[in-house]
């Protein structure tokens, strides 16, 4: 396979030390399959139903999938600021160099903010629990 960027031929790495990824020598970027996306995310943050839908506002770039040739649709990474790159037929995703880093920064962030919403919801269901308590006792 072939860089989508640079065309320099892609040399297999071990990322991370839990997947293979196809990687370009020359611009750094990397090539996921379609499902290395969401171990990547896993390593820190592993609620999927949290995340937020994957893809938003999807736009064709001039680049194309090293699988299949197909032209590469950009999209907007679970409505953050960061654009990436999806095969259309589902082949993988092209990340920059860089972007996989970010990934990770974005999901754990997310998992930051679900973790004290979690904890608020709880400390407030107490509460509420408290209170029920104490106008159980009054009566
Ligand atoms: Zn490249
Ligand atoms: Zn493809």
């Amino acid at each position: 396979m072939n860089c989508p960027r640079c065309q320099a031929a892609l040399t297999k790495k071990y990322y991370k030390g839990m997947m293979e990824v196809e990687y370009c020598p020359l611009c750094r970027g990397m090539w996921l399959d379609f499902h290395e996306l969401d171990r990547l995310e896993d390593v820190v943050f592993d609620q999927d139903h949290y995340k937020g839908s994957l893809i938003h506002r999807e736009a064709p770039v001039l680049f194309v999938c090293p699988a299949c040739e197909s032209q590469l649709l950009e999209f907007q990474y679970r409505l953050y600021d960061l654009k990436l790159e999806v095969c259309p037929q589902k082949h993988g995703f092209w990340l920059e160099a860089g972007e996989d880093e970010h990934v990770l920064s974005l999901m754990r962030r997310r998992a930051g903010e679900i973790r004290r919403k979690t904890e608020a919801e709880s400390e407030w269901k107490k509460m509420l629990k408290g209170l029920h308590t104490f106008f159980s006792q009054e009566m």
